[in-house]
């Protein structure tokens, strides 16, 4: 089967940043990948590259496409969708779904106007006069309507409260993939998208470092609870951090024997959060 994206050693320089240093992704139909990574690490321009609005250095294809050259014909089977604070205040609801039909082929009002339906949203009322959970299902409206094979969300539930940004996740996972789309997340929230994810790449100051699908990281991760008496054994097999949690010693290893790791403590699967900062840690030091 053909990729949906295949990059490789994309750069994007900037006078005084490398904004992509070297980035090599392949991504697969039906797969949703997020992109995580501290402000400033290169996810919008990754996003922006993935979708022609900019030009990189390096190989790029996405469907079939360098996104650059040919930016019509890769555009009309993808969505590029931002956070719901880009939604314009004055609009109201209904002209947006206007304004998504031209811009959009793939858009389909009338799926639009059916996901509304089920909300409280009246689609004659101003954005600025709903409330912000009534914007989110606004905002997913607009996404769910868009039949594309390959969606990107560039922090889509920025400023959203936690109970919202779930909501959203979980209206996208259930509402939209259907097994063939492909969809993009880029965000540096971790938590409230890690089980919707199939692969996961973290991203930081332009530079992959990890890449992963999410199956396997319990292959690859493990967090042991470290007994008094295992420590220095603990230390020697040089864990990728090492951290006090309410007087317990907790390290977080990367590709160490289970057999090893069992002596030493209680073994459990690490979260995707614990994982991204302890790369992060990493690649800083
Ligand atoms: P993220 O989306 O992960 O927050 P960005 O891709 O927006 O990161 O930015 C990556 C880095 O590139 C940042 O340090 C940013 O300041 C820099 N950058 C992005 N666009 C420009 C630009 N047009 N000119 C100069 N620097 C830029």
């Amino acid at each position: 089967m053909n990729s949906i994206v295949e990059a490789s050693n994309l750069k994007k320089y900037y006078r005084k940043t490398h904004a992509l240093d070297g980035v090599s992704l392949r991504l697969e139909p039906g797969h949703i990948l997020g992109l995580i990574g501290p402000n400033g690490a290169g996810k919008t321009t990754l996003l922006r590259s993935l979708t022609g609005l900019l030009r990189v250095d390096g190989e790029l294809d996405v469907l079939g496409h360098d996104p650059w050259r040919n930016r019509v014909k890769v555009m009309r089977d993808v969505a590029f969708i931002a956070d719901t604070a880009t939604l314009p205040s004055w609009a109201r609801v209904d002209q947006l779904f206007t304004y998504l039909e031209k811009l959009h082929p793939n858009f389909s009002r009338a799926q639009a106007e059916t996901f509304l339906a089920r909300t409280s949203v009246d689609p004659k009322r101003r954005i600025k006069t709903l409330s912000k959970g009534m914007v989110v299902q606004a905002h997913l409206a607009m996404i769910m309507a868009i039949d594309a094979k390959l969606l990107i969300l560039d922090e889509p539930t920025l400023g959203l409260d936690l109970l919202f940004r779930k909501t959203f996740y979980t209206n996208l996972l259930n509402e939209y993939f259907d097994g063939e789309r492909t969809i993009v997340i880029s965000t540096h929230q971790v938590e409230e998208i890690e089980h919707i994810l199939t692969d996961v790449i973290f991203l930081d100051r332009g530079k992959v470092v990890l890449d992963t699908n999410t199956e396997s990281l319990g292959d690859h991760y493990a967090s042991v609870t470290v007994k008094p008496e295992a420590l220095e054994r603990a230390r020697a097999l040089r864990p990728l951090q090492e951290q006090t949690l309410m007087g317990h010693s907790v390290f977080l290893y990367e590709d160490t024997p289970a057999e090893k790791l069992k002596q030493l403590g209680e073994v459990r699967r690490p979260g995707l959060a614990d994982i991204f900062v302890a790369k992060m840690q990493e690649n800083r030091s």
